[in-house]
């Protein structure tokens, strides 16, 4: 898809003349302004759309919309009131504009966006907004259709991958922006950005939505090693044998109920061209990668069972990351590291009352062999600490109780550094990907003590999400500034909502990348 600033439309709309089902106009409207949007800007051509508007009693709140098809074919599209507006809501319009080129085989949209506030045209602002434009058609039109027959030709590779593509070319009009060289070099950037954190966000997507019977912990590795060959990054890979040799006993507690061998990866990425007279920043980003949770011998019923092939989400996004983080020339050591295991019940699973030593030296007793995910990061966490790392970020699929507090569309943030955890919550407003803080309370540590251990893997059902997050604490090296990330809620979609269809979201990669790439060359 190509993506191009446009000053006046009225040369695409001349020469959308000669085919005009191949070219689709787009207007965002705010809502309370839907008989007047027309107004600023030369749209005159345009006012056949107040008719239909008022005929059919359009209000423009978030999401609605209406698609015209003569005499200019014409998508409406509800962007609710001006003071909601956010680069987020760019994301969505962009996402209905292209879907709606695609389902009717349109190769040109050109959007019109309605004046916005001047933090959008300035130069930062124009960049969050191009890039938010790339991302909300490329996530937008993500699709995983592999596995169905009539996607595929007789040799099993996919239609769409020869197909024409809809839409090709996606026009901008910014209303109000003055377009200048600078201006649209900053775009252009922008775009080219969002292409990137797409089409990574896109490869965590593709991970997610495999299930348990293809991707399980070898599998994981070896894409590890493929991503490693790529970039010519050190990539190391721990087997069963290495795992339970090093100490990693609360991460092999969870894995020993599985056929399929767990794996211990970690991927070191080192900037090429980096300046010799700083010392750079490390950084530990560590995924929960459980390929699938049936629970354990703590089995879950066979409703909260299914989409658990998602619990291997932070997985994914850390392999994402890896794999594109080249393209972003960061000034950065970055370690992605990734526990990979199957949570399952067999004769050699993990007992409930089990006592495991974790790899930095703490005892736990397993009280619920469910809460495995914390068992596998305890001892990922603890691995940081012989790398001297400054920031560690986890993601993990950790607690249902998250998803209760916050609802599904948004992650819960903890940490030990408050700067660390607003920096990664400012960097989610940008990116759309909800976060909120949770907060720590000495008075739920009680909660985690047992009689006969350090501490026990669950607390009570009251802040189930907290007191997993304090006990990843207990793990965590001293000195190193430390976020996690409880994605339970929005790493997997049933429904879809706004550019995120049903599946994988990819929730994590984008915050991440945007929050990497604060630290430049
Ligand atoms: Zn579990």
């Amino acid at each position: 898809m190509k993506f191009k600033i446009t000053d006046s439309i009225d040369k695409n709309l001349s020469e959308s003349k000669s085919d005009e089902l191949n070219h689709i106009f787009a207007f965002g409207v705010f809502h309370g302004e839907e008989n007047s949007f027309l107004k600023s800007g030369n749209f005159k051509k345009f006012e056949f759309i107040y008719k239909r508007l008022k005929r059919l009693d359009f209000k423009a709140k978030k999401g609605k919309s209406v698609l015209i098809e003569s005499p200019v074919y014409s998508l409406i599209y509800g962007l609710d009131k001006k003071d909601k507006f956010n680069y987020d809501s760019l994301r969505s319009f962009i996402a209905a504009a292209a879907k709606t080129a695609k389902t009717n085989k349109a190769k040109e949209i050109t959007v019109v966006i309605p004046e916005l506030n001047g933090e959008y045209y300035i130069k930062k602002g124009l960049f969050y907004s191009a890039a938010a434009i790339s991302e909300g058609a490329e996530l937008g039109l993500y699709e995983f259709k592999k596995y169905m027959s009539a996607a595929s030709d007789s040799k099993g590779k996919l239609k769409t991958d020869k197909d024409e593509k809809y839409p090709e070319v996606i026009n901008i009009h910014f209303n109000g922006l003055k377009v200048t060289k600078d201006n649209v070099k900053t775009a252009d950037e922008g775009f080219d950005f969002g292409k990137k954190t797409a089409s990574a966000a896109n490869f965590a997507r593709d991970i997610v939505n495999e299930p348990g019977n293809v991707v399980n912990p070898e599998y994981l590795a070896d894409l590890a090693a493929k991503i490693s060959k790529e970039s010519g990054m050190d990539c190391e890979i721990f087997n069963e044998k290495e795992i339970v040799k090093k100490g990693m006993n609360a991460f092999y507690g969870v894995a020993r109920g599985s056929k399929n061998p767990p794996r211990f990866i970690h991927l070191t990425y080192k900037p090429k061209n980096k300046s010799k007279s700083k010392n750079i920043k490390k950084i530990a980003l560590i995924g929960k990668g459980i390929t699938f949770d049936s629970g354990g011998l703590s089995l879950k019923p066979a409703d909260f069972m299914t989409t658990m092939k998602s619990d291997k989400s932070g997985a994914c996004t850390v392999l994402a990351i890896m794999k594109y983080i080249k393209n972003f020339d960061v000034e950065l050591e970055v370690h992605g590291i990734i526990a990979a295991c199957e949570n399952m019940p067999d004769g050699g699973a993990q007992r409930p009352d089990d006592i495991v030593k974790a790899l930095n030296g703490k005892t736990i007793e397993i009280d619920n062999t469910d809460a495995e995910g914390r068992l596998t990061l305890a001892d990922a966490l603890s691995y940081t600490k012989d790398l001297g790392v400054d920031e560690i970020i986890d993601l993990a699929t950790l607690t249902g109780a998250c998803v209760i507090a916050l609802g599904e569309y948004t992650s819960g943030v903890m940490g030990n550094d408050k700067d660390l955890i607003s920096n990664i919550i400012s960097t989610s407003q940008i990116t759309g990907e909800r976060m909120w803080e949770l907060p720590f309370d000495d008075n739920m540590k009680e909660k985690l003590s047992s009689p006969i251990a350090d501490l026990k893997n669950v607390g009570n059902r009251y802040g189930g999400a907290i007191t997993a997050g304090m006990f990843l604490e207990e793990f965590v090296p001293d000195k190193a500034k430390w976020c996690h990330i409880d994605i339970a809620g929005p790493a997997f979609t049933k429904t879809g909502f706004n550019y995120n269809p049903k599946g994988g979201t990819g929730v994590g990669v984008r915050t991440l990348l945007y929050y990497l790439n604060q630290h430049k060359l």
